[in-house]
């Protein structure tokens, strides 16, 4: 698809250049006195965590931004595959499939050995994520991808919409109400910065909040949570813009180093001709913010044509640009529990996103970080809220996403010290011309990390069975359940495993069945079939509410090596009646597929088989052999509340 030829246009890139408009305001409504969660900030760690919670018609959820409006330029552009698979979790990875730019080639450019002022391409590589998900790393506008959780949000069956034009002034959370999780303890307080009720004062009471407002939050700073870490040194200019030029990987990621005015990093954006460029800017002094730097874009634009000689680069139009500063900090807790806190204590606050963790834009990890963390955190709260689990689950979000953060402080401060460099003197000493060498040795070690598929949580009781690891080598327990092709035994259709695992707040329990024809029943499919759908300490039976479906709690699919399966010759429980007319469920059923099969893509072991037991996040929770009844009831035992 091709948009922006004319200038750039936001909105939705479906609709022509000619006719698009910006994504449309909500209409200001006032505030709701009270509500479950509240979430402040309207970034991608907060529109994922209410398009989560939007989901659920039980639970009242409000979200409020200081901006009149949607984003509609700028900001964070790069989608990681792990981003495209929560998107899919969504319903709306097409949207993002069909309008980004994939990131297929990386080309390296440095100054040319026999002419240093000019720079010379030294190698291009393919992209090293490429192969870890069935998604590629693409390129939008950050925008574009809070209007489709925005649109999700708008029809899903809460009808969700942000409030704007609402800044929270003050944070109080009433310490004698917290031991009770019916009670409202936290009041937030706002003030109206439109123009019909400039000043006025709002405040709602909440369950829990959420703090998804950013690098400089209130919420934060409310909870007395302190940043850790170094703050910038290093400003950088970032720009989009349609340019007219002869440097020939326009179209191509480039990591550009030139001899004596500082690095380039060219990102090809979606539509065909805008591009995102990254700029290299000065040192700051010590305590300087990069908003205190009276640079312009045109300073911006001059600093990039120098980079860029031999090549001219004619800039026609800056659709957004922004002086972006480099420091990696990370937020000591991720909630309002105290690190020396009783171990009952519910936490009834949370900061998610660059709220908790800021680092430099280079990585593209700003977004891709900040819309897991509430993707993490979503299912919980829900399954809380609505009396599923029991609330020592939340205290699992700062656990789990902490480590992440302080994994990606640490590529940051990696990745930006090889792309703001030059080579040094011991690199040259040692025979190293190259410090693009270097990005591209990175880039590899951490493609996994970069992609955010490598991604992996702390052995808990959320993550366990390490011992059961060998079962399936290619599930690794604690990463996100890695998708392949089964075919569907009802109609033959070959389907993503991983696309059956929706953001629906459900447990999944993958069933790769043994060498034993699972239409026997005393073969081991049969046998674990029999148990989840009639034992008392079936995880299903014990904690599916009596007049819901079967698979409304805990969702299994059955996958099998035998080819010739008819679905009627497999118990029912795998497709089962559902729905006002008890309709049969045929979607749960599969056979691997010849050529492609995921017993050898993920490493199962043919003879025994395996359960993969996967959390409502997508992230695996346990492996277990398929006879391990008892260990499978123990782990749902762990944190589930059976129905009243
Ligand atoms: C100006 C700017 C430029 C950026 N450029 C890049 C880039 O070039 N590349 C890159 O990878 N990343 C960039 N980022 C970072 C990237 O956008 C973030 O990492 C990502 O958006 C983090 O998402 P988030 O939801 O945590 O926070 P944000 O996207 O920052 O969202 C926070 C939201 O909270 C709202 N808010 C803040 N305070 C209040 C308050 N008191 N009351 C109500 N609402 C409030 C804000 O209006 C905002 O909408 C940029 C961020 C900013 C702010």
């Amino acid at each position: 698809m091709q948009y922006h030829r004319n200038g750039f246009k936001p909105g939705n890139y479906q609709i022509p250049d000619e006719v698009r408009e910006p994504y449309p305001r909500p209409p200001l409504a006032p505030l709701p006195a009270e509500v479950d969660v509240l979430i402040v900030g309207c970034g991608p760690a907060g529109l994922t965590m209410a398009r989560q919670l939007a989901e659920f018609s039980d639970i009242s959820t409000c979200i409020v931004d200081r901006e009149p409006g949607p984003l509609l330029f700028g900001r964070a552009d790069g989608i990681s595959c792990r981003t495209m698979e929560i998107m899919e979790a969504f319903n709306s990875s097409e949207m993002i499939v069909k309008e980004t730019y994939q990131l297929r080639k990386n080309a390296f450019w440095e100054p040319d050995p026999d002419n240093p002022d000019h720079i010379k391409r030294t190698h291009k590589i393919s992209d090293a994520r490429i192969g870890l998900s069935e998604f590629i790393h693409g390129i939008v506008n950050q925008a574009r991808l809070h209007e489709l959780l925005l649109d999700g949000m708008k029809h899903s069956v809460t009808g969700l919409e942000p409030h704007y034009s609402r800044k929270l002034l003050t944070l109080d959370i009433d310490q004698s109400l917290t031991h009770n999780l019916d009670a409202h303890p936290i009041t937030a307080t706002f003030e109206r910065l439109d123009d019909d009720q400039p000043g006025k004062k709002e405040t709602v009471k909440a369950r829990y909040v959420v703090g998804t407002d950013g690098a400089r939050s209130v919420v934060r700073k409310s909870l007395g949570i302190e940043l850790k870490g170094d703050s910038a040194n290093k400003a950088w200019g970032v720009m989009d813009v349609l340019v007219v030029t002869d440097y020939p990987d326009i179209r191509v990621k480039s990591f550009i180093q030139s001899k004596e005015h500082g690095a380039v990093m060219l990102i090809p954006r979606e539509g065909g001709y805008l591009v995102r460029m990254y700029v290299e800017l000065d040192i700051l002094e010590e305590g300087q913010r990069a908003a205190s730097v009276k640079l312009t874009e045109k300073d911006i634009i001059a600093k990039m044509q120098r980079i860029y000689h031999p090549f001219t680069v004619e800039v026609k139009e800056v659709a957004w640009w922004s002086i972006y500063e480099v420091g990696q900090r990370v937020a000591e807790r991720f909630d309002d529990r105290p690190l020396d806190a009783p171990e009952d204590q519910t936490p009834r606050a949370f900061v998610a996103g660059d709220a908790c963790h800021t680092h430099s834009p280079k990585g593209g990890w700003g977004l891709n970080t900040s819309l897991p963390d509430t993707f993490n955190l979503g299912w919980k709260m829900a399954a809380v809220l609505q009396g599923k689990s029991q609330p020592k689950l939340l205290q699992t979000y700062s656990l789990e996403r902490r480590k992440v953060a302080e994994q990606l402080i640490d590529a940051d401060r990696q990745l930006s010290r090889l792309v703001a460099t030059s080579p040094s003197a011991k690199q040259v000493s040692d025979g190293r011309q190259t410090n693009t060498t270097d990005i591209e040795e990175f880039m590899a070690r951490q493609n996994g990390f970069i992609a955010g598929t490598g991604i992996g949580y702390y052995p808990s009781y959320l993550c366990t069975g390490h011992e059961n690891q060998e079962l399936a080598s290619g599930f690794t327990i604690g990463q996100r359940f890695h998708s392949a092709i089964a075919v569907r035994v009802a109609d033959g259709r070959p389907q993503h495993l991983g696309h059956l695992v929706k953001a629906d707040g459900r447990w999944r329990i993958f069933i790769f069945g043994s060498g034993q024809n699972p239409c026997n029943s005393s073969s081991d499919s049969g046998n674990l079939i029999e148990f989840l759908a009639n034992d008392p300490s079936s995880p299903v039976v014990r904690y599916t509410p009596k007049k819901a479906d079967i698979d409304s709690v805990i969702d299994v699919y059955g996958v099998f090596q035998q080819q010739e399966l008819s679905i009627q010759d497999i118990p029912d429980f795998l497709w089962p009646p559902g729905g006002k007319y008890g309709l049969r469920n045929y979607d749960k059923v599969f056979h691997a597929e010849v050529g492609n099969d995921v017993f050898d893509l993920r490493g199962i072991n043919r003879d025994q088989g395996c359960m993969v037991v996967v959390r409502p996040d997508q992230h695996i929770a346990t492996l277990l052999p398929l006879n391990a009844h008892t260990e499978l009831a123990a782990f749902f035992d762990e944190f589930m509340i059976p129905p009243r």
